[in-house]
């Protein structure tokens, strides 16, 4: 399967905790994150992520435009909803993408959670 990893600032702790507890499953599939996030990852998990750019610089954008070319399969999106992100329009088309190709999409930890349990059965 092909898994999107994308935390806000704010959430980068929480995704990090998440693909560490989760590592043994997510290692199974091809990753692919915005840069900031993937590159966190990498560093406290060894992971093997594909980096987009970082999500305030076009890494939703390109994301997104994953989805439309039916190429990722799962999205963790560890949204932060109590700032406001300066690059919300990306942010908001990547989550029009995802229903609109039905691509499941976890946006917060226990959602993820489930998900991955679901992954690892
Ligand atoms: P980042 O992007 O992983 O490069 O920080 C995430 C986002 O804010 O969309």
């Amino acid at each position: 399967m092909n898994i999107a990893l994308i935390a806000h600032d704010k959430m980068k702790p929480e995704i990090i905790e998440f693909a560490k507890k989760y590592k043994d499953v997510l290692k199974n599939h091809n990753l692919v994150a915005t840069g900031t996030t993937g590159s966190k990852i990498i560093e406290a998990t060894g992971l093997d992520i594909h980096c987009y750019q970082s999500g305030p610089l076009g890494g939703d954008q390109e994301i997104g435009a994953s989805i439309a070319n039916g190429k990722i399969d799962l999205i963790f999106f560890l949204r932060d909803p109590l700032t406001p992100q300066p690059h919300e329009p990306d942010v908001s088309a990547l989550l029009r993408l995802s229903d609109v190709h039905k691509i499941p999409l976890a946006t917060n930890i226990r959602t993820a959670e489930m998900v991955a349990h679901a992954l690892s059965d």
